[in-house]
């Protein structure tokens, strides 16, 4: 038995997390799988409901639960909180909270998702790859400040990486590219900063082993470039917070939207999962948003946190074949043509599994 925490947050996050409970409630029924699910305020939502974007009743739900499964936050509503108050600060204090130190992206291009991506399609046919990117530390978490010298201003924003905080990462990353082509590319700026210096060492000191993986270390703005060139050479790629930020959301568009894309935070106790798109308050409530990305979360839980791979196996196939049917959201359709809402996107790939 599993217990699933819901975090349906803001915006389209309800709308997202109900398609995703559906296809979970499928999985049960087909596979003879019990799950229980209790939602929880967060965000902006906490901040209405208690006054805190991660209210207390939150924390001691997610801490009883097998996993977490978060829709999106914050919206124009309480856009004029201070920053300290704000829903994304909820986020911010989860991750902490729960120690997710490796947040896995992976983007796969279907071939019937080829006609929406960005590239010419015979660069990006074939793409497979996951990004796992360090979450907890970096330039985010480091020391910073701004002041006043010789009648100017100036600021800094410091990145530390303790040797541990590397290594654990790089693990994820190592172990992740073992389940997969084995093939492992680091990704850091050692020819510039100290950090991507230690960051290097460290995956040399550990890919012995990991005999079986090959590794490759290639500099942030190559790999800025080569995901445009050739992203179907990549398999796994492991680097730090602010490169993972910036080439994860660049590596997105190869899979035509935004609301197609799924991540897991992994961390040493409860895990997190999450589509990595926003809440999209220009939408809400209209039917209009792809659900997918949400769906592929829960898949991402049903094979990391539980271990259920032919389960995962299942939605994900499910997505595919619908896709493949033809059927698509608002945002994956051209001006003209049809679309399903996304509660009928949720119903079908429930009705799929
Ligand atoms: P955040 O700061 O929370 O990431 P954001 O403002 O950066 O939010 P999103 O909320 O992700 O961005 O929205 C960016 C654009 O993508 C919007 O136009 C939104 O409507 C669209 N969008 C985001 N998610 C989806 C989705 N699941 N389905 C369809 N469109 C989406
Ligand atoms: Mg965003």
């Amino acid at each position: 038995m599993k217990s699933i925490a819901l975090l349906p947050g803001d915006g389209i996050g309800p709308e997202v997390i109900a398609e995703a409970k559906k296809v979970l409630a499928a999985v049960g029924a087909a596979y003879g799988r019990e799950m229980t699910f209790e939602s929880y305020p967060f965000g902006g939502a906490g901040i209405d409901e208690c006054g805190d974007p991660y209210p207390e009743v939150t924390a001691a739900g997610i801490r009883r639960s097998s996993a977490i499964l978060l829709g999106a936050v914050g919206g124009p509503r309480w856009d004029a909180l201070p920053l300290e108050q704000r829903p994304e600060r909820g986020i911010l204090r989860l991750r902490a909270d729960l120690d997710v130190y490796a947040n896995l992206r992976p983007v796969r291009v279907h071939d019937v998702l080829l006609s929406y991506c960005p590239l010419r399609p015979e660069l990006a046919k074939g793409t497979d790859l996951v990004i796992v990117r360090e979450l907890t530390a970096g330039i985010y978490y480091g020391e910073r400040g701004r002041s006043r010298a010789n009648g100017e201003w100036q600021a800094y924003d410091t990145c530390t990486y303790t040797a541990s905080q590397i290594e654990r990462v790089v693990r994820a990353g190592f172990e992740t590219a073992q389940k997969r082509r084995k093939i492992l590319h680091s990704v850091d700026k050692a020819n510039v900063m100290t950090t991507s210096g230690l960051w290097r060492e460290i995956v040399g000191d550990l890919a012995p082993e990991y005999p079986d993986v090959k590794v490759h270390h290639l500099l942030i703005d190559n790999a800025a470039m080569q995901m445009m060139r050739s992203p179907s050479q990549f398999d796994v790629l492991v680097t730090e917070n602010l490169f993972g930020d910036i080439l994860s959301d660049e590596a997105s568009m190869l899979a035509g939207s935004i609301g197609m894309i799924p991540s897991a935070s992994l961390g040493p106790d409860v895990s997190l999962y999450e589509p990595i798109h926003g809440s999209a308050p220009d939408i809400a409530g209209l039917g209009l948003s792809n659900p997918i990305g949400t769906i592929l979360s829960a898949a991402m839980m049903l094979r990391h946190s539980f271990g259920w791979e032919a389960e995962a196996d299942a939605v994900e196939a499910a997505v595919f074949r619908v896709l493949e049917e033809g059927y698509r959201t608002r945002d994956m359709t051209k001006v003209g043509t049809e679309a399903v809402t996304t509660s009928e996107m949720g119903s079908l790939v429930a009705e799929e599994v």
